[in-house]
C-alpha cells in the first residue's frame, strides 16, 4: 500500500494561503507517498484546480449524511465530490467536542462519504483522562466499531488515530502508546473487515512535525499520518511528505 501524508487547514486559509499549494507542488512534484489536503470548503475547488493532474489530492473535512435536501450551512458528500473532493475527514475529536457528533453520526457519514464515491478519513482518539484511567483501548475500539460501515474496504477507508491531547499540544504519545494503538487498530479492523485491514491505511494524527516525523513513520502499523498545524506551510508539511517518502 502506499502511504498517505494527508494535511487538515481546519478553519485557516483565505484564497492567498493556496501559494503554499504551488510551493508544496513545486517541491515534491511526485512524492513516493500520497499527498492529501483538506482546505477549508471555501477554498476546495480552487484548490482542486491547482492540484488537477498532479500528486496532490483534496478533500473536505466534514459531511453531512445525506446527499442534498433543507440542511443549511451543511454540505453533502456528493458536493464535496462535485467539487473535486477525492476524501473527506470524518468524527474528527474537534467535531465530536465542537458538535457533539457521535459514533452513530461519525458512521451514517462514512455511510454517505463512501456512497459518493469518496474516501473517508475516520478519526478516533482517546482524552487525556480517558488514557489517565487506562481505558484508551476500550474507547477507540468502541469509536471503531460504532463508525466503521460493513460496506468499508481498503479503498475507500483510512482510520486514523489521534490522541485528543496530542491535537495541537506540541505533545505526542511515547512510540510504544502510538505501536500498541496501532496494532490494536490493525486487530480490530481486521474483525470488521477482514483480510481488507492488512490494506488499510492507519495514520497517526497529533502534532506531527517534520522533527519527530521519521520517528513516527519507523512505528509498525503506521501508514502515515494526518497533519494540522503543520500543513499550513509548505516547507512543513513538505519535510513531513519527504520523511513518509523515504520511510
Ligand atoms: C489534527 O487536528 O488532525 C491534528 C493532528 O492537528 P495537529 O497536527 O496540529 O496536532
Amino acid at each position: 500500500m502506499k502511504k498517505l501524508a494527508a494535511g487538515n487547514w481546519k478553519m485557516n486559509g483565505n484564497r492567498a494561503a493556496l501559494a503554499e499549494v504551488a510551493a508544496l507542488l513545486a517541491a515534491h512534484p511526485a512524492p513516493a507517498c500520497e499527498m492529501l489536503l483538506c482546505p477549508p470548503t471555501t477554498l476546495l475547488s480552487q484548490m482542486a484546480a491547482l492540484a488537477a493532474g498532479s500528486a496532490l489530492q483534496v478533500g473536505g473535512q466534514d459531511c453531512h449524511p445525506k446527499a442534498s435536501g433543507a440542511h443549511t450551512g451543511d454540505i453533502s458528500a456528493v458536493m464535496l465530490a462535485d467539487a473535486g473532493a477525492s476524501h473527506v475527514i470524518l468524527g474528527h475529536s474537534e467535531r465530536r467536542a465542537d458538535h457533539g457528533e457521535s459514533d452513530a453520526l461519525v458512521l451514517a457519514k462514512t455511510e454517505a462519504a463512501i456512497a459518493a464515491g469518496l474516501i473517508a478519513v475516520v478519526c478516533l482518539g482517546e482524552t487525556e483522562a480517558q488514557r489517565d484511567a487506562g481505558d484508551t483501548l476500550a474507547v477507540i475500539g468502541a469509536q471503531l466499531d460504532g463508525s466503521v460501515p460493513a460496506t468499508a474496504t481498503s479503498a475507500n477507508l483510512v482510520l486514523a488515530y489521534e490522541p485528543v491531547w496530542a491535537i495541537g499540544t506540541g505533545r505526542t504519545p511515547t512510540l510504544a502508546q502510538i505501536a500498541e494503538v496501532h496494532a490494536f487498530l490493525r486487530a480490530r479492523l481486521t474483525a470488521h473487515i477482514g483480510a481488507e485491514a492488512a490494506k488499510t491505511r492507519l495514520l497517526y494524527g497529533g502534532s506531527v512535525k517534520p522533527s519527530n516525523a521519521a520517528e513516527i513513520f519507523a512505528v509498525p502499523d503506521v501508514d502515515g499520518a494526518l497533519v494540522g498545524g503543520a500543513s499550513l506551510k509548505a516547507a512543513d508539511f513538505g519535510a513531513i511528505v519527504a520523511a513518509l517518502a523515504a520511510a
